[in-house]
């Protein structure tokens, strides 16, 4: 949802979120106009914009290699990362799942905040080198910041609150601890909301204290954060209760199938009209080829229906279109997702219709197991 796509990084597509438009102009505005202007007197106008730009950019190219280093880790300890969204304050990989253990999380939480303390060190010696060269106020004011804003993002991220980078290590601790994944998150997400609550209530305190700029986004951080909380939290719980679920166990089993040699009359009379669904998985051999629904035959003249054959009209199953029945329901929900399509066919291990699985089986499914807890 509102991404473009820049490119791919070691083979990791990365995606810029909108919101990162609106703060790349943010900061460079306020590091062109303001910030430099005031701690480096009597420069032109100019410079002051060519040390903003160059500066948004390194902090832009900065949270990538933060970012970066969280999905490179994640990738060696063989969690598949699909993309990596940068937007706000920050990034965001999408991992395809939680880390089977905590050693691996620890390790994937730990990258990020390494990285940019690293950065951090890096630009600050990037700066006395050139102090100690004679570079003008120009290079060092850039490296200076660069330096400071690295080593904020370090801090940031390490705050205790799930899920940052802090709280994924909290996590990752609770639940070497505990061995509960469910209770770390909790306790881990419960932290970050706190820490959403202080950052919400300190910047209600800079605002009535005039200082409104920063006021604001201490109020928006924190928000941002008690969401995120909120949201990683429900996502472990579902996956938590889908974890050990099949497909055959949300599935519809055995729906009527359709031979592909059928001609559309007889499709229509002794299916559509017979049992009253509004498509059909299609077979040959037994094996599936397709899914007819009504709208695929109203396209043809009635007068065709006796010559015309199902095999003609269906829609023919695409790679990845059917899940075996006992898969995980969480690579269910990849599937879903990916083809944007709300029902898959189920096959068993012979590839024969097993069943017929929707959006709305795992949503049946998850409202009865929360409401039995
Ligand atoms: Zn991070």
């Amino acid at each position: 949802m509102g991404a473009i796509r820049l490119g791919k990084i070691f083979g990791i597509e990365v995606r810029l979120h909108f919101s990162w438009v609106i703060i790349f102009f943010l900061v460079g505005y306020t590091l062109s106009f303001f910030y430099f202007p005031e701690q480096y007197e009597g420069l032109p106008q100019s410079t002051y914009i060519t040390m903003g730009l160059i500066t948004t950019f390194f902090f832009f190219a900065s949270i990538l290699f933060h970012e970066m280093s969280h999905s490179l880790v994640a990738r060696r300890n063989g969690i598949p990362i699909r993309f990596i969204t940068l937007f706000v304050f920050g990034g965001v990989s999408s991992i395809a799942k939680e880390p089977d253990s905590p050693n691996v999380e620890l390790k994937m939480a730990a990258a990020g905040p390494a990285a940019s303390l690293f950065l951090g060190v890096f630009f600050g010696a990037v700066g006395v080198a050139a102090a100690l060269a004679g570079a003008g106020a120009p290079i060092t004011g850039v490296a200076a910041y660069l330096a400071f804003i690295n080593v904020l993002l370090a801090a940031f991220n390490l705050v205790p609150g799930f899920p940052l980078d802090g709280g994924r290590l909290l996590r990752a601790l609770i639940w070497k601890l505990t061995g509960s994944i469910q209770r770390a998150t909790k306790i881990a997400a419960d932290f970050g909301r706190g820490v959403a609550v202080l950052l919400i209530a300190g910047g209600l305190f800079l605002v009535l204290t005039n200082y409104l700029v920063n006021g604001l986004w201490f109020i928006f951080i924190g928000w941002f954060l008690d969401q995120a909380a909120r949201g990683s939290y429900q996502q472990v719980v579902v996956s938590q209760a889908l974890s050990r679920v099949l497909v055959r166990d949300l599935m519809t089993p055995d729906p009527v199938t359709m031979p592909d040699d059928l001609t559309l009359r007889r499709a229509v009379d002794e299916y559509f009209l017979a049992h009253k669904h509004s498509g059909f998985p299609v077979t040959r051999n037994e094996e599936p080829v397709g899914v007819i629904s009504l709208s695929d035959i109203r396209h043809v003249p009635q007068g065709e229906w006796d010559s015309v054959r199902v095999s003609q009209v269906m829609e023919p199953l695409g790679h990845g279109a059917v899940v075996e029945a006992d898969n995980h329901v969480t690579d269910l929900l990849t599937r879903l997702h990916d083809r944007e399509t709300d029902r898959l066919l189920v096959v068993d291990r012979n590839h024969h219709i097993a069943g017929i699985v929707t959006n709305d089986d795992i949503a049946r499914y998850l409202r009865v197991q929360v409401a039995l807890r």
